[in-house]
């Protein structure tokens, strides 16, 4: 398998896939060691998995430098990562011992009643590319904090830094045989689906989702999918600041190249406010610079896919021939490397793909709106449900729109943000089950329950 630099057509490396009869020998290898290793005490693993925290310390530098050659973010979106990840592994394992201990619940003179959190034995990950380290953190760390031995398949966009992560997990003392990296594209996926894994943790595209959801069914095993997303952020006219809200919401739809499963995908501003909002917005969309992910300055890089020029192409073209204006952006940029200029359009509606499916690119939509209740209409029109967001002066108002959306975050005044406290879930098309927080946490285990008569 070839991976390619996105920025410039480079090949980087060339790996070897892995075939159906390594994957069931990387399976056996990881079945047998995961005993031991749920037999060491938590405490243990704890420590090992913070060993591996400092460790992607030590090397962020090297470490974003590969994450960026095969993605294509700018250096310093891939050393902010490493350090949101390193963030979210200090969170896991300082909380862990609160939420994997056994827990009694009942305790009198004849009986105890008793939760015992037990791994669910080999899981699978099957992962994402736009934020390797985040969504693999996800998984992995707390995976192997409850005891269980991890099958790894980072996308097949991002092999080289799931290789970074297999070795130093093994440097920070996770033994060999219970964390295997697996290396290919929707074929070793395929191959995994196959394996009698304990466990499918995917992350990924709706359409991907779907399909493993449906493989994984007959097997009677925990399955959980986080999957895409089409945001939306209302801006309501009682914004104390709106040039100020207009960078921050750019911000949050054009991060990473706006290739995030939260970022903001659709905006609605409310009338009274909206041709402020939309100029200061393109203006701070027009003062980007765009370019080499390594050199200085440069905010929007490269797109990782390149088969993602041709979706913004078609979106931007039916949105056009139903009515849009593009008021800056537009084009994709010649090669060498996956370039699209940072597009805004407004007069946009819902008949548009832009505003009903994923763009998972830097264009988005504005659309102007009457008052709250169209608002949270618009809103709520999608088979998504990640993310909402509101930016408004009024807590109460902007809880109780947020209160009436199908979505598994709310956000209010900020946007495309996840926190390791927090659940991570989505619902609809946009996945179920959650990973972070105590519920993350305790995703990777089987509650046992003990009733003990005295
Ligand atoms: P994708 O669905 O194309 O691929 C995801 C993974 O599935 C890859 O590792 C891929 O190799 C594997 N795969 C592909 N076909 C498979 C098959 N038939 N069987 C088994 N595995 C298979 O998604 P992507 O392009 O890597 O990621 C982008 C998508 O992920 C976007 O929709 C984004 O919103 C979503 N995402 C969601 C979250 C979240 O937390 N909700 C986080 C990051 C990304």
């Amino acid at each position: 398998m070839n991976v390619i630099n996105p920025a410039t057509g480079e090949l980087l490396a060339t790996l070897q896939e892995d075939t159906a009869s390594t994957l069931i020998q990387k399976y056996e290898l990881l079945k047998e060691a995961q005993p031991q290793w749920a037999a060491e005490s938590l405490e243990q693993r704890i420590t090992v998995l913070q060993r591996f925290e400092q460790l992607l310390q030590q090397h962020t530098e090297r470490l974003a430098a590969v994450l960026t050659s095969e993605v294509g973010k700018p250096l310093q979106q891939s050393v902010n990562e490493i350090n949101g990840a390193r963030t979210r592994i200090q969170w896991l394992t300082s909380h862990a011992a609160a939420y994997l201990q056994p827990e009694v619940m009942t305790s009198t003179d004849t009986l105890e009643e008793r939760i015992v959190y037990e791994p669910l034995g080999v899981i699978g990950n099957i992962s994402a590319w736009n934020y390797p380290y985040l969504v693999g953190v996800n998984v992995f760390v707390p995976a192997l904090l409850a005891g269980n031995a991890v099958l790894y398949k980072p996308s097949e966009f991002a092999s080289l830094t799931g290789l970074e992560i297999g070795r130093l997990l093994y440097e920070a003392g996770v033994p060999e045989h219970v964390f295997q990296v697996a290396i290919g594209g929707g074929s070793t996926g395929e191959g995994m689906l196959e394996l009698p894994l304990s466990g499918y943790f995917f992350t990924g595209s709706y359409k991907t989702g779907q399909y493993i959801y449906e493989k994984v069914a007959p097997k009677m095993v925990p399955c959980q999918c986080e999957l895409g997303g089409k945001d939306p952020l209302y801006v309501a006219d009682d914004v104390a600041d709106v040039a100020a809200v207009a960078a921050a919401t750019a911000d949050g739809a054009f991060y990473n190249n706006g290739q995030s499963c939260c970022a903001v995908e659709r905006i609605y501003v409310q009338e009274k406010i909206y041709d402020a909002y939309v100029e200061a917005f393109v203006k701070e969309v027009k003062s980007w610079k765009m370019g080499l992910p390594t050199e200085p300055g440069v905010y929007i890089g490269a797109l990782t896919r390149p088969a993602q020029i041709e979706l913004l192409s078609h979106q931007i073209a039916d949105a056009r021939a139903k009515g849009a204006s593009v008021l800056t952006g537009g084009e994709a940029v010649n090669g060498p490397g996956n370039y699209f200029e940072p597009t805004v359009l407004v007069n946009v509606n819902h008949s548009m793909d832009l505003m009903q499916e994923e763009s998972f690119g830097p264009i988005i939509g504005i659309m102007k709106v009457k008052d709250d209740a169209e608002a949270i209409r618009q809103m709520a029109d999608t088979q998504y449900g990640l993310t909402a967001a509101v930016y408004s002066s009024s807590a109460g108002r902007a809880q109780q729109i947020l209160a009436q959306l199908n979505t598994g975050t709310g956000y209010w005044n900020c946007c495309d943000r996840v926190s390791a406290a927090l659940p991570w879930s989505g619902r609809g098309h946009s996945g179920f089950g959650a990973t972070l927080s105590h519920a993350g946490l305790r995703a990777f285990t089987h509650p046992k329950a003990y009733h003990l008569r005295k």
